[in-house]
């Protein structure tokens, strides 16, 4: 079996010391050696296929929330929106137009494996996008959404469809449920949904805490967007003809069972000390996806209080209908800035930050057995980033504060999926 050997300036990985002049050595798709390149050159034996890089080695990126399918969609995401209300409107101009879906997930995915991500949490509507993941060779799970349904329609037929659309995703990656978000399915679906993605063994994924709309919707069935609702013809949902439940969003989805560690959630900015209390106890993620919440006008996460109190954190891009770009370093620079805002000091930020984007989505996604880190036995989930310091510690602290949109090397599972054209020379020059 062939070995090759990624050296680079620079090697970063999650909890493991930074090494200057670092490399890994890959077979079978598998990490097989890490560590000073001189040890694992050795290790790797005269035979190995050796590449070096200017650079800083690191576990791919894992993006947490993002809907590739919607890439086509950037008219949206590149205009301000000034709230929730205003941003929907926006999308739901464009969303029922006739497009190829197919087409603008499969152009969102050549984006992630470009901004060096290895592993996505992507969300599909339509199955034409949902070969995409798959197409790419990425790793992760692409999440069936489940929205708009009333507990009458769902009691005719709606598990039967939603076990059917689930099946028809190809696999690998693997395929979970994301059930939309609160307001959007009416309570006696979600409670049925967790049910099902249990009974199947598989993940959910759910937008939860992102809007103030959302949160009076929960609350007391009021505000604007329990108006559009019933407007919309949803009035009878439980919440919209109870008035609510009288909690926030996380308690809500506590109740019916929602929450639990195979379940990741999208957003978590209204959420209280006891909501964070409450999804560290059930061991939930949270993907924070900064640019999304600042594009459509929405407050900033609790990004500090997360950190300090130690919740589960992973990043996520959203998707191109509400961020500019698919570059996970572009939110995590965004966090960074968020956290010294709301009065995060302690110098651990920037390797907490690196951490969310790799691990911590890896943990989110269930994965991290097997990726988010670089280790012996891991996928050979890697890529290659370009920065100007040779010293570990700055060389974080770029990537961190000022990360690059696009990485010079994208390996998943072994194999190259992106590379620089310099790069591509480099790497065919020893075939
Ligand atoms: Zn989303």
């Amino acid at each position: 079996m062939t070995v090759v050997v990624h050296r680079a300036s620079v090697v970063l990985s999650p909890g493991s010391p930074a090494l200057t002049d670092g490399a890994v050595a890959v077979a079978g798709g598998r990490i097989v050696a890490v560590g000073p390149a001189d040890e694992v050159l050795t290790a790797a034996g005269p035979d190995a296929e050796i590449h070096e890089w200017d650079g800083a080695l690191t576990p791919g990126l894992v993006n947490a929330h993002t809907h590739l399918q919607y890439s086509d969609m950037a008219a949206v995401g590149l205009a301000a929106h000034d709230g929730f209300e205003s941003w929907m409107s926006a999308f739901m101009e464009l969303y029922p137009l006739p497009r190829d879906w197919g087409t603008s997930a499969a152009a969102g995915a050549a984006l992630a494996l470009r901004s060096g991500t290895t592993a996505v949490a992507e969300i599909v509507t339509d199955a034409a996008a949902g070969s995409a993941v798959h197409d790419a060779g990425l790793h992760g799970i692409a999440f069936w959404e489940v929205l708009g349904w009333t507990e009458r329609a769902w009691n005719v037929d709606g598990e039967r469809t939603v076990r059917a659309q689930l099946a028809a995703l190809p696999t690998p990656p693997a395929t979970g449920l994301s059930p939309h978000a609160i307001y959007s399915l009416d309570t006696a679906v979600l409670r049925d949904l967790s049910v099902l993605a249990r009974t199947l063994g598989v993940r959910q994924h759910i937008h939860a805490a992102e809007s103030a709309w959302e949160d009076a919707y929960v609350r007391s069935g009021t505000g604007d967007l329990a108006e559009r609702w019933r407007a919309n013809g949803r009035g009878e949902f439980a919440l919209l003809r109870d008035g609510g439940v009288g909690t926030g969003v996380i308690r809500y989805l506590d109740d019916f069972g929602a929450l639990t560690p195979s379940t990741h959630l999208a957003h978590g900015i209204y959420v209280d000390a006891d909501d964070r209390a409450l999804l560290r106890e059930r061991g939930v993620s949270v993907a924070l996806c900064p640019r999304s919440n600042a594009v459509i006008g929405l407050d900033p996460a609790p990004v500090a209080a997360y950190l300090r109190e130690g919740n589960a954190i992973a990043v996520g891009t959203d998707s191109l209908s509400s961020s500019p770009s698919l570059s996970p370093w572009h939110d995590v620079t965004a966090l960074h800035d968020i956290a010294r805002a709301q009065g995060y000091a302690d110098d651990d930020l920037h390797a907490r930050l690196f951490a969310a984007a790799t691990l911590g989505g890896a943990h989110a996604l269930g994965m991290d057995a097997d990726t988010g880190a670089l280790r012996v036995g891991a996928r050979a989930d890697l890529a290659v980033f370009p920065v100007a310091s040779d010293a570990p510690r700055d060389a974080l602290a770029e990537l961190v504060e000022a990360g690059p949109a696009e990485a010079t090397l994208t390996v998943v599972g072994g194999r190259v999926r992106w590379a620089t054209t310099t790069a591509h020379e480099r790497i065919t020059a020893h075939v």
